[in-house]
């Protein structure tokens, strides 16, 4: 899956998100990237 951190931006894909950025080794920083498909979900709520 796609996985960006929020601290850096650093974008990278893996199978399980880390505890730490491998960038900047920020904990509990990494998440799901957003799709394109799911920015236009939200938009279509506002
Ligand atoms: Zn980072």
């Amino acid at each position: 899956m796609k996985l960006k951190c929020a601290k850096c931006n650093y974008r990278f894909e893996k199978e399980e998100i880390p505890f730490r950025c491998p960038y900047c080794a920020k904990e509990g920083a990494v998440t799901m990237q957003e799709t394109a498909q799911d920015i236009l979900d939200e938009a279509a709520f506002i």
